[in-house]
């Protein structure tokens, strides 16, 4: 007979792997390199070092390393939330009657309710270790900012914050939490900053969106010496250091000779899905295993399954570098109808290298769907997702019901990035009947599309 597997398996503490790992090292085509938009030319360590910190750009350069160290001080602060259980989710494979075996790696047990805090605490350390005074970043729901605002208060340093309007409004909650931390906290587009002005001119009573909120964090570093500008996801230093959860779900796996077929991510800039399919991946580009790997995304920012494989601008406000990856353009902004989280207008540049080569593949869905999904996983497994995380759900619930029809009983597993917590105003139109979905039109993303930089 089967092992019994638990319903949770925890690694300890001195099991927490002590190495992110870089999928770079191991992909034949590495992602293409970020460009100046003044220059036309890949960016230099030196074109970067005023805008983000030094150690960080070098592992966001650095192609070649396999295996960085984590810090004893990132580790030690790691054992404070970590490890992260690797679930076995029984109860929603005995709602879905399904003979699929279905895992999840729950990230989301920590106060920023998400896998945020996974870099946030290294992007705090490496600028405290550079001797700044602190860093400014956007948040979109705001998970990033409270994650940041944890990590900086940790390491003594301050934490300037500029949230997306409608998310600012809409989680009143969410600000307080960042806010208690010693963060300071500001609703973007706003008038403290020359692009957000520009944008507020341009486009009167927007609600934001997280390109914009790029724009503004990005000026007042690079204008107010001692500064820093981070960033919650997208970047290849971002992805390397959420590796720690596909590590841990691996190791995890090991134990228990749990062998995945399919493992499921959410994506909104990638991180989380990169963090945890890359170990995976790394195995499949070595030729030494193969899984079916999914990224969900949302129908109404569809960069991977409606974009375009080429540079964009990372912002709205057109002054971040360009990078190439699957984007519906920079100034494309979502519906503001959509709660549902993932609301950035491009991807990883690692994920869109890997997906542009077929390495995985990626589906839309519709909010009001994504959020039967999590109410269907709330009521089996008890723990109320994050509508972001809820992508991942229905993918899966999707997978598993695919196994119900063939009889076959595949071994998926999905990252639960976060809880949903803070995201009940969404939860509220849900059960109340009156959430929508908006897909945008061919000619929307066109226009859109239409402004990408000419290479
Ligand atoms: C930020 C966030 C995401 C999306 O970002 P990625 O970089 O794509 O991971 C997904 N889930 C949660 C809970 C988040 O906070």
């Amino acid at each position: 007979m089967e092992e019994k597997i638990p319903y949770k398996i925890y690694l300890k503490e001195d099991e927490i792997p002590t190495q992110w790992y870089n999928v770079r090292a191991d992909m034949k085509t590495k992602p293409a390199p970020l460009i100046n938009p003044g220059t036309g030319q890949p960016l230099t360590i030196e074109e970067m070092n005023p805008i983000f910190c030094e150690e960080l750009n070098k592992q966001e350069l650095d192609n070649d390393t396999r295996w960085f160290d984590i810090p004893e001080e990132i580790l030690d602060f790691y054992k404070m939330y970590r490890p992260s259980p690797l679930v076995r989710a029984y109860f929603l494979e005995k709602a879905l009657d399904t003979p699929a075996k279905i895992y999840y790696k729950f990230e989301g047990n920590n106060t920023s309710g998400s896998h945020k805090l996974n870099s946030a605490i290294a992007q705090a350390y490496y600028a405290k270790k550079q001797g700044l005074k602190g860093v400014t970043t956007e948040t979109g729901a705001g998970q990033w900012g409270t994650a940041l605002s944890m990590a900086c208060q940790y390491f003594g340093i301050d934490c300037n914050v500029y949230m997306v309007k409608c998310s600012y409004e809409q989680k009143p909650f969410r600000r307080e939490v960042i806010r208690t931390y010693g963060a300071k906290i500001t609703p973007s587009p706003s008038d403290t900053t020359q692009v957000g002005r520009k944008i507020l001119a341009e486009h009167p009573g927007t609600t934001g969106s997280l390109g914009c909120a790029i724009s503004e964090a990005v000026e007042v570093a690079v204008t107010n010496p001692g500064y820093r500008y981070v960033l919650g996801s997208v970047l290849n230093q971002v992805l390397l250091h959420q590796t720690i959860i596909g590590l841990e779900a691996k190791k995890a796996m090991e134990k228990y000779n749990i062998k995945p077929d399919i493992l499921i991510g959410c994506t909104g800039g990638g991180s989380n899905l990169g963090g945890f399919a890359t170990p995976f991946i790394g195995d499949m580009l070595r030729g030494e295993a193969n899984y079916k790997i999914i990224g969900a995304e949302p129908a109404s920012c569809p960069s991977f399954t409606r974009g375009k494989f080429a540079y964009d601008f990372c912002d709205t406000g057109m002054i971040c570098p360009l990078a190439k990856m699957y984007t519906v353009g920079s100034q494309f902004i979502p519906s503001a109808n959509h709660a549902g989280g993932l609301r950035f207008h491009g991807m990883s540049p690692i994920l869109s290298q890997l997906y542009d080569e077929g390495v995985f593949e990626a589906r839309a869905y519709e909010q009001t769907q994504v959020f039967e999904a999590a109410e269907l996983f709330a009521r089996a497994e008890g723990i109320l997702p994050a509508p972001e995380s809820s992508h991942a759900i229905k993918a899966a619930i999707e997978e598993a019901l695919k196994c119900k029809e063939t009889g076959e009983s595949k071994t998926i597993a999905f990252n639960l990035s976060g809880t949903g917590y803070f995201d009940l105003v969404a939860y509220k139109q849900f059960n109340d009947g009156t959430m929508t979905d908006h897909i945008p039109t061919d000619e929307e993303i066109n226009e859109a599309l239409s402004k990408l930089p000419k290479m």
